[in-house]
């Protein structure tokens, strides 16, 4: 997903539009005339059950729905439930649906009731634009914030590796042949044992999660989980989170796992030091004010992420959070995110998924998949088709979110309720401190040195084992073209 992308779908204003790509500009000029337009009809492109008996494939019948939302971003009526469109019709042209109601306002002091220790929701957010940085843009690293946050480094050594040139490949030649020293994950896959990309020893279970929300379409997703009672985690940009504050509080308040995911969604290994700080800091900040809870662990966009990317999360309290990836290279990214600018079509996504829960079944461990809350077609995906392919699968697969299946209780997911001192801080080196180079010594003293050191599966790195190779059908050529965009 490109920075532009975001931009273009935050900034309905268009503000930027020389750096967009004229697919998404096409794309988000229906979206924003959809939910602008409180009287205009929107049209719907199904109304298929999504019963988790209802076959993926299945034709349905095509309805049409009256848009009543009056603002750009407000949630409407739920006028679609949990329907979805005929595969075929999920593409980069489809008719916008009307943006959901959460599922259930909630207001200040109520607390989660599904783990214990849960602080009370906040008062209500409040967005000022002069509390918080310029939205989908790089977060100025002078403010006062971030040079508190950088003190949190203090103590970590944190590896001196230059930025990559653009976080991809292909520009940076010199970079991916140090791609293993440096852990650069983007060319090469690799990968440190802090890393979660999998569901250690869980076969047959999927870690699912979703990214880059919470936006418009989040609550139809949410409504669809609720019903099937399955849960998830989320990974959100601080950008999304202060304009949809009642989304991220939904997503939370349901048993869903919050997870930090950038302000504005670079390529970290791209950035300076004091911008990784500033980009996870802001990010951290939002969610802390909008839900009272401070999330253990972050994902990097495009999982660029390196071994410097690796020590400044985990020292600012992260732990970083992939998706699963072959050591043929072969990521277990959906591609959903390409389906609205028209790069990928519905079909080839699906394809690419069925592919994944072919080889998943595989898998001494459980799996983790790269999918998107972020859009209408991402949205429609996964209710219609990902997440039904997962549950009629026979055996069926077993889904959870992502700290759930590599042991880690609700309470750890959040600074504010952690139980267990050591982590995200683990000891996982004979010298007591966290190694994040995996070069066998720790980078970084304990910041709880007096605390028993457990690696106990209750919130402890877990050691996750290699998957063995397997061929990936279908999309695994277009895998190396993404990459080399
Ligand atoms: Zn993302």
């Amino acid at each position: 997903m490109k920075l532009q992308s975001f931009t273009v779908l935050l900034a309905i204003t268009a503000a930027n539009a020389t750096k967009i790509n004229p697919l998404h500009i096409k794309r988000q000029a229906t979206a924003s005339s959809s939910v602008s337009t409180a009287t205009s009809a929107t049209v719907a492109a199904s109304s298929v059950s999504s019963s988790s008996g209802t076959s993926a494939t299945s034709s349905s019948t095509t309805g049409i729905s009256t848009g009543t939302a009056t603002a750009v971003g407000a949630p409407a009526s739920a006028t679609w439930g949990t329907s979805y469109p005929p595969l075929s019709q999920i593409s980069s042209g489809m008719p916008s649906e009307v943006t959901q109601a959460v599922t259930t306002t909630y207001t200040a002091g109520a607390s989660p009731t599904y783990y214990s220790g849960a602080d009370p929701l906040p008062t209500p957010f409040v967005f000022n634009a002069a509390d918080w940085p310029a939205q989908d843009k790089l977060p100025d690293t002078s403010s006062s914030e971030v040079q508190e946050w950088m003190e949190e480094l203090d103590g970590w050594d944190i590896p001196d590796l230059s930025p990559t040139v653009d976080g991809t490949c292909v520009s940076d030649p010199a970079n991916v042949a140090n791609a293993s020293a440096r852990g650069w994950w983007t060319c090469g896959g690799y990968t440190r044992d802090t890393d979660i990309t999998v569901c250690p020893g869980k076969p047959m279970t999927w870690g699912t999660s979703f990214d880059d929300g919470p936006a418009f379409y989040t609550t139809k997703l949410l409504h669809f989980l609720n019903e099937q009672n399955i849960k998830a985690t989320f990974f959100d940009v601080g950008s999304r989170c202060i304009e949809n504050p009642n989304v991220l509080i939904d997503e939370y308040m349901s048993g869903h796992e919050i997870a930090v995911h950038t302000w504005s969604h670079p390529h970290l290994t791209t950035l300076t030091t004091e911008q990784i700080v500033a980009e996870l800091g802001w990010t951290r900040k939002a969610i802390k004010t909008i839900l009272g809870v401070t999330p253990t662990t972050m994902r990097p966009p495009y999982g660029d992420i390196d071994d410097r990317v690796r020590a400044i999360s985990l020292a600012m309290g992260m732990v970083p959070i992939i998706w699963t990836r072959t050591p043929s290279g072969v990521s277990f990214d959906t591609f959903d995110w390409e389906i609205p600018g028209g790069v990928v079509t519905s079909e080839a996504s699906f394809s690419q998924f069925e592919g994944i829960l072919g080889n998943a079944s595989t898998l001494e461990d459980g799996f983790i998949v790269l999918e998107h809350d972020l859009y209408e077609q991402t949205v429609d995906m996964a209710i219609g088709y990902t997440l039904p392919a997962a549950l009629n699968h026979n055996p069926p697969f077993t889904l959870e979110p992502i700290g759930q299946c590599n042991g880690i209780p609700y309470t750890n997911m959040y600074v504010e309720s952690n139980l267990n001192t050591s982590f995200p801080i683990a000891n996982g080196t004979s010298d007591g401190g966290i190694d994040t180079d995996g070069d066998g010594t720790g980078d970084a003293k304990s910041k709880n040195s007096t605390s028993s050191a457990s690696t106990s599966s209750n919130g402890g790195f877990t050691q996750h084992t290699s998957l063995s190779i397997f061929a990936m059908p279908l999309l695994a050529t277009l895998a190396a073209l993404v990459v080399a965009l």
